[in-house]
């Protein structure tokens, strides 16, 4: 096939957004009868599930403390629903293990959950939290635990098995997916700030709707498109906050630990939930004893047969450096800086110790020899930003939140066709300006 010069909607990346998109969009012009997947190229400079979407640990969960989050996510549970073969989905639900200090934020996190119809159950009290989780696993231990959402829906799915799925989906419909093609610009209009073409490493492709699914590499496009480094916000303190910068990297620590997938089970035998613990609660090394922290600190971690092991993480890390110096190329396993280390590891291990006696002492079957963890790229709020840009350019930026959402997508390609979606609504650009910024919880995540 030729290299394609022009493309009604050119899609920038094959991550879960980019593909999501391009499959909805595609099934909506066929069912409108406005066209069809053959509208639509997908451009990718390295591979799909080249990025993000590629290494996530793949957690699919509801529990958000903000509403507008938790309903953007009960929409794409509903999506990794509708085909978990293809998505390569285990809906093993998911359990945030919580301190007393955010036992009243789960609290309303559960209450909401009640409201929008997506089945949790909120136990609450030292006592019966310890009675519920001996009664999942009969060697949990965790300590500082007063609090356990557990939802009934939600879990996770294998990485890049779920992009393949979604990139059979969406060729299935016609869509042209076009890998080692790299946009190193745009052309924009002459009378408007509209894209008219991609500039790429193979030429020039003119197109009519720019979509931009470029996870960490979204500060890249923001430049290419001339869009602002630094905003000013108006803060919940009601004041206007001046040249904040617009992107900040954190590097997110992940890791294997290299046992059978089979030992983690539930007392009946069965596959666990992903479990996500914070507390505060002393957390000692499972190595020689000594104190690591004693301020709130988390995990997550789940059996995964496709990592070969048990797979998870803890808190990620801010970089420290000007978004425009940070190396995000190589990008995950292959970065020389952005992998985790032995302190990880360490620390790691032991989080798992806390929680589980089975984990005791297995510090040293963690995979070190597959390299893991890799950069999100954030908004000033920690929350997606979804907006059109130049009249014509679609920015799904996630802020890193978003292996999960694979139903925005769906939102995304709805608003193509035109019609406005009262989910993404929350997420546009000028809530900085406006002063609508999304409640702030007390997990020691950001992206919680
Ligand atoms: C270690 C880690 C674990 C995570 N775990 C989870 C999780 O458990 N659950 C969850 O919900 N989220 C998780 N996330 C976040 C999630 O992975 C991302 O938010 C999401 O995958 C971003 O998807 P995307 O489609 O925007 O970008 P990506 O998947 O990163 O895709 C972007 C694509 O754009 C391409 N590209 C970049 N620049 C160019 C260019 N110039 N020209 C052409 N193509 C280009 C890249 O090659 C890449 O394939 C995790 C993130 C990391 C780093």
């Amino acid at each position: 096939m030729n290299f394609p010069s022009s493309t009604k909607y050119a899609i920038i990346g094959a991550g879960v957004h980019g593909l999501s998109t391009a499959y909805h969009l595609a099934e909506m012009l066929r069912a409108s009868g406005r066209g069809s997947g053959a509208d639509i190229l997908v451009v990718d400079k390295t591979s799909i599930a080249g990025g993000a979407s590629g290494i996530a640990c793949g957690v699919v969960r509801n529990n958000y403390y903000q509403p507008a989050m938790r309903e953007l996510m009960a929409h794409s549970v509903e999506v990794w629903e509708s085909d978990p073969k293809a998505f390569s989905y285990h809906p093993v639900g998911y359990m945030q293990i919580s301190p007393e200090v955010m036992h009243e934020q789960v609290g309303t996190i559960y209450e909401q959950q009640k409201a929008i119809g997506y089945e949790s159950v909120f136990i609450e009290g030292a006592a019966d939290c310890q009675k519920y989780m001996t009664g999942l696993f009969d060697d949990w231990q965790a300590k500082g635990i007063t609090s356990v959402l557990h939802e009934k829906r939600g879990g996770y799915a294998n990485n890049t098995a779920s992009m393949y799925g979604l990139a059979n989906k969406a060729e299935a419909e016609g869509v042209r997916i076009l890998t080692g093609v790299e946009v190193k610009g745009f052309e924009f209009g002459s009378n408007s700030g509209a894209v008219t073409a991609l500039i790429t490493s193979r030429g020039n492709i003119a197109c009519d709707h720019v979509i931009i699914g470029a996870g960490p590499w979204v500060s890249r496009f923001w430049n290419m498109l001339d869009l602002p480094k630094a905003i000013s916000i108006k803060g919940r303190d009601g004041k206007i906050h001046d040249d904040v910068r617009m992107w900040t990297y954190w590097c997110l620590e992940e890791g294997t630990l290299g046992v059978d997938p089979e030992m983690h089970k539930t007392n009946d035998g069965r596959t666990p939930p992903v479990i996500h613990v914070d507390t505060d609660a002393p957390l000692y090394s499972d190595v020689d004893g000594s104190l690591i922290t004693d301020k709130l600190w988390g995990l997550y971690y789940k059996p995964d047969f496709n990592f070969g092991g048990v797979q998870g993480g803890s808190s990620p890390y801010k970089v420290d450096q000007d978004p425009d110096q940070v190396a995000v190329d190589p990008y995950g396993p292959d970065s020389p800086d952005f992998i985790v280390g032995d302190d990880f590891i360490h620390v790691w291990c032991s989080m798992l110790a806390h929680c589980q006696k089975r984990f005791e002492g297995k510090i040293s079957l963690y995979k070190h020899h597959e390299k893991s963890g890799g950069l999100g790229c954030f908004t000033p709020d920690n929350f997606p930003v979804f907006d059109v840009f130049r009249e014509n350019v679609y920015m799904v930026a996630d802020s890193n939140h978003g292996y999960k959402m694979i139903g925005v997508g769906k939102l995304v390609a709805q608003e193509l066709m035109g019609e406005k979606s009262t989910l993404l609504e929350p997420f546009r650009f000028d809530r900085f300006a406006k002063g609508e910024l999304h409640p702030v919880s007390n997990s020691p995540f950001p992206w919680s």
